[in-house]
């Protein structure tokens, strides 16, 4: 026993500690070991790959130079960015992330991990410097290739899997949303692939094929078994080591039990944010949120980085921010007395719907991004207390043809399937507006008269109060099938619906203030701390509170993660 307990001890110091499994935290641990550096990267939950693996896996990199973004400069994107950014957003960081990034895809195609263009608009597409080109994602992998890794890499969200079981990439989870011609065809095929993959059938019921988020993390996962790098799951950061004035290593909890790991060069904080920590929620963001919200993973990024950073007098910076995802709560139809979150991704951009406030009234164009509706419910309900949560409205015909709240539209999906309970409590349903008003606790008057003005507004393609399927953006994700307006139809069939609205989000955006080279920045004179840097959503977000495009929270994190690795390994060869 004293023997193994030696054997631990001596392991457990290394050039560079990476806290937390996400992206940006297995970019940095990959590069530092390509830079000949030993790397550790410690996750305290049992599985690997955190927000990062359930998310979208895009990033967004201006001027990436892959295949499809030919005509971006870097001078085009500091245009946009300079246009986009809010708040506490900082240029230093900004530069770097634009001329850095497409160093980092470089060096990822170069290990192996192509980045692709999906061709995506930037979220304010009307604005100059903008493209459609910028948002990139990690090719498809097979399961099979992380072999026993497979099983500890955390699962995708539910809503990138059909029926929580068949992978769905961006083209696929389309298709199901808005039914093109042939899209039987696509689900066809991708059921007889599931089921006719026998051997894999007989290991997992888990889809082998690896898409989005899941072959991002998939694919750094294989770099760091490439490059022997370990991966202590089970293993919580609980504090930072501070020796002659430098961060000398972390404190840790491994299954439970106190240890030091010793960092020769540096700690990378990678530990995501605050999000699912209701008590820094309620004191740092600017209205009343509930962690439940967050579709990030429960219970996992508790801000314990940004913490351990704070008591060794680290700043902190845009911490009222996140990245805002507006979301639906349903019971778990897998999980029984659970609920499950749903993004509202694409839900409301669909024709013959609306959102309203708990006045009745509309407040946002429903077209635009996620994250500006998030700030849209935000300033309504600093103006009239009445809008978090909100409501989306939608009628029969809407029913029909989309998803609403991850319920398949009611061709697939028929009401009288839905579970009774479920009806009034989460899913509302009446024969009139003003009956449907008066379940959800709206004056039918005001959401009848809110209705009405929106089915002229569908008549004339023409939204004269808030825009919508005016920009670019929104004509992207409206329905071509429809006009004049592809985002505007009448809610004029009934049954009509409704399904509360809440402030959700993607994660945290704001945590310790970091400088270009993603080093921890001192409170008191705004220095950088030896030895400690923060990526990711420990740290703040180099965009303010902006959401440029699809990617904007992975790309950063992955690059700042690259820069991080570089430049501890430069520091640790000037000895
Ligand atoms: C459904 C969904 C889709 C999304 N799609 C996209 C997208 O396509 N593009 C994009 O840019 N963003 C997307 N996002 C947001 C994005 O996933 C997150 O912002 C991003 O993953 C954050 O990365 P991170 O490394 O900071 O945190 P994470 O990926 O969450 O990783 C942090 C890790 O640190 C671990 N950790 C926490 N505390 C400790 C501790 N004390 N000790 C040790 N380990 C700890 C956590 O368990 C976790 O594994 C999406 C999010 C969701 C929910």
């Amino acid at each position: 026993m004293v023997v193994k307990q030696e054997a631990v001890a001596a392991k457990a110091v290394f050039d560079v500690v990476v806290v937390g499994s996400g992206a940006g935290g297995l970019v940095a641990a990959v590069r530092a070991a390509d830079l000949g550096l030993s790397a550790i990267v410690i996750e305290k939950e049992h599985r690997y790959g955190g927000t990062s693996a359930t998310s979208g896996g895009f990033v967004w990199i201006p001027n990436h130079g892959r295949p499809g973004n030919e005509g971006d400069t870097r001078e085009a994107a500091l245009t946009y960015l300079s246009r986009v950014c809010q708040g506490d957003f900082r240029q230093d960081r900004v530069e770097a992330c634009v001329d850095r990034g497409p160093e980092m895809v470089r060096y990822l195609d170069e290990i192996g991990i192509a980045l692709d263009v999906i061709p995506f608009p930037d979220y304010f597409r009307d604005e100059p410097g903008a493209t459609d080109s910028r948002m990139i994602g990690a090719r498809e992998l097979d399961a099979k290739e992380l072999g026993e890794q497979f099983f500890t890499m955390r699962e995708t969200f539910p809503a990138f899997r059909l029926f929580n079981r068949y992978t769905l990439d961006l083209m696929q989870a389309f298709a199901f949303a808005q039914r093109p011609r042939g899209w039987q065809w696509v689900a066809a095929k991708m059921f007889a692939r599931y089921w006719l993959d026998l051997g894999w059938r007989r290991l997992t019921w888990r889809d082998r094929r690896l898409a989005l988020g899941a072959a991002l993390i998939g694919r750094l996962r294989k770099a760091m078994l490439e490059r022997d790098i370990p991966l202590w799951l089970d293993t919580k950061l609980t504090g930072l080591i501070e020796r002659d004035g430098k961060i000398a290593g972390v404190c840790v909890a491994r299954h439970g039990v106190a240890m030091t790991i010793e960092a020769r060069h540096g700690v990378i904080l990678a530990a995501g944010g605050f999000e699912q920590n209701q008590e820094m929620r309620d004191r740092y963001l600017p209205v009343r949120t509930d962690a439940r919200w967050s579709q990030s993973p429960k219970g996992a990024n508790m801000g314990e980085a940004i913490v351990a950073g704070e008591s060794i007098g680290a700043a902190t910076e845009s911490m009222d921010c996140c990245w805002w995802a507006p979301s639906m709560q349903l019971p778990s139809r897998e999980v029984a007395n659970s609920d499950a979150v749903h993004q509202m991704w694409l839900d409301h951009k669909h024709p013959h719907s609306l959102c309203v406030n708990r006045l009745g009234l509309r407040f946002v164009n429903e077209g635009g991004a996620y994250d500006r509706f998030g700030l849209a419910m935000i300033e309504d309900q600093k103006r009239t207390g009445a809008n978090i949560p909100c409501w989306m409205i939608f009628d029969a015909t809407y029913r029909k043809l989309y998803t609403a709240g991850g319920i398949l539209p009611s061709t697939v999906v028929p009401d009288r399937r839905i579970p009774r309970d479920w009806w009034d409590q989460y899913l509302y349903r009446a024969g009139s507006i003003e009956e449907l008003a008066g379940k959800i606790d709206i004056d039918p008057a005001t959401l009848a008269g809110t209705v009405a003005r929106m089915n002229e507004f569908a008549h004339t393609g023409v939204d004269l109060d808030f825009g919508r399927g005016q920009s670019s953006y929104d004509k992207f994700f409206g329905d071509p099938r429809h006009g004049p307006n592809p985002c505007l139809g009448p809610l004029d069939k009934a049954p009509f619906y409704a399904i509360r609205v809440d402030l959700g989000d993607l994660g945290g955006k704001g945590g310790l203030k970091a400088d270009a080279a993603g080093r921890v920045l001192d409170r008191a004179n705004d220095r950088p701390i030896e030895g400690l840097y923060a990526i990711g959503n420990s740290s703040g977000a180099p965009w303010g509170n902006a959401y440029p495009g699809g990617g904007s929270t992975l790309g950063p994190a992955t690059v700042f993660g690259f820069i991080a690795a570089g430049h501890i390994a430069r520091r640790a060869n000037m000895g």
